[in-house]
């Protein structure tokens, strides 16, 4: 049996992991839960799990779930780092770069990590290795569906003997739209996803293609393979999931139905195969299997995210964090989809690179300043319109 700490527990992720934990009651139980401030999701969810402990980041609503469930309810970061050091795995399902020391703390305590929050690679890879290598008896085992299927096709190999990675990519909503018409891009639009249903930020991202950007640098961390060995496919039908390239001329493939549920289970029951009730794909219904390179003019996003992983040091934080407040003025519609990339671009120029050492700390103070920049951004967009 198997206590999980699930972080993000009120989100797309959060609830595909619970409803692998109900189906399999006797390996995993949700030894603790928390979420920034849904506290209507949050009690139900004490209901169906009473002995679960609970933390809410935001204090108020930390507090209004205490009223409710007379239970004791943890807050802010303090609350979700005292959840991740009790219990036997992590599940780290949080969006945004809140993730990140969730993630080294859970490392510093020698835990299993199921890691769905890319962000955390992203912004701090450097450091989370360095955490890896200290703390030998924890693991991360990737939830997102592309790292999955290449952590399945790579069974255990190391990157000597990997020539190239292949990240497949649905191409999102505007895959098929001309550029002239990209100035025009409604939230709503955006929002569409031809393939998967998750959250806002992640659909955003997906929409943009830098979710495609931030999962090339999640891979490099992950895998430890070169950024010029990185490839990204286009792959509308989104049936392969991702592939792996070798030295000998074998290119490996994970297929399966686009069901969050199938990689949350593979990374949560590593090295077991358990059983899992989801859609199979039928061989004969498959007519094409289509890749194209992706659209590097149409889409900038995934161009900065290569360039800011290969300059290194800070670089990538400050492009999560950008992103990050650049995609959520999107979803509040104070920004236009184009000011996305220009936002970013705009911060990676002013954020000072920060020399010697990575560590948390230098982390956590080049997230904030981007964060600083890129508001003051949005804002100026704002004023002018
Ligand atoms: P959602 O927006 O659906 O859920 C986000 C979760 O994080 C919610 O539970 C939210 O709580 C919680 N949260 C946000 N901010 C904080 C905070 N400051 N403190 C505590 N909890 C917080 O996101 P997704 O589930 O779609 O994505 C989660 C992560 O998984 C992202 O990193 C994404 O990139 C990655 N991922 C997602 C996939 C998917 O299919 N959805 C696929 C692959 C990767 P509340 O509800 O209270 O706001
Ligand atoms: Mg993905």
């Amino acid at each position: 049996m198997s206590e999980v700490c699930l972080l993000g527990a009120t989100g797309s992720i959060g609830g595909s992991t619970l409803d692998v934990i109900r189906q399999h009651k006797e390996r995993f139980s949700l030894r603790s839960a928390a979420a920034h401030s849904n506290v209507r999701r949050m009690t139900e969810i004490s209901k169906e799990y009473p002995n679960a402990k609970l933390a809410l980041f935001d204090e108020k609503a930390a507090l209004e779930l205490k009223k409710i469930t007379g239970k004791n309810v943890l807050a802010g970061m303090a609350g979700l780092l005292e959840l991740v050091s009790d219990c036997d795995l992590v599940l780290n399902g949080l969006t945004g770069s809140v993730g990140c020391e969730p993630t080294l703390k859970a490392i510093e305590c020698g835990k299993k990590i199921a890691l769905a929050n890319k962000e955390t690679l992203v912004m701090a890879g450097t450091v989370i290795k360095d955490a890896l290598k200290r703390n030998p008896q924890s693991q991360i085992t990737p939830v997102d569906s592309e790292h999955n299927a290449i952590f399945q096709c790579l069974a255990g190999r190391g990157s000597s003997e990997v020539e190239t990675l292949h990240i497949t990519a649905s191409g999102g909503p505007f895959r098929e739209w001309p550029t002239e018409k990209f100035s025009q891009i409604t939230l709503k639009d955006a929002l569409n996803h031809p393939v998967w249903s998750m959250g806002k930020k992640i659909t955003i991202d997906s929409a943009s293609m830098m979710n495609k950007g931030l999962e090339v640098i999640e891979a490099h961390f992950l895998f430890d393979i070169p950024y010029e060995r990185i490839k990204v496919a286009v792959h509308p039908q989104s049936i392969v999931h991702s592939l792996a390239q070798f030295r000998d001329g074998s290119l490996m493939a994970q297929l399966g139905a686009p069901d969050m549920r199938i990689p949350i289970l593979c990374a949560m029951a590593f090295p077991e195969r358990l059983p899992l009730e989801t859609k199979r794909i039928d061989l004969t219904q498959i007519q094409n299997l289509a890749f194209f390179e992706p659209d590097l003019k149409k889409f900038p996003c995934l161009s900065l995210a290569y360039e800011a992983g290969m300059a290194g040091g800070t670089r990538a934080a400050v492009l999560n964090a950008a992103n990050e407040v650049l995609a959520n003025a999107f979803i509040k519609e104070k920004i236009k989809f184009l000011d996305i990339p220009r936002g970013i671009e705009h911060c990676l120029a002013k954020i000072e690179e920060q020399s010697g050492e990575m560590n948390l700390e230098k982390i956590l103070f080049v997230d904030s300043s981007a964060r600083e920049e890129a508001e003051k951004f949005v804002e100026k967009i704002c004023w002018n319109t």
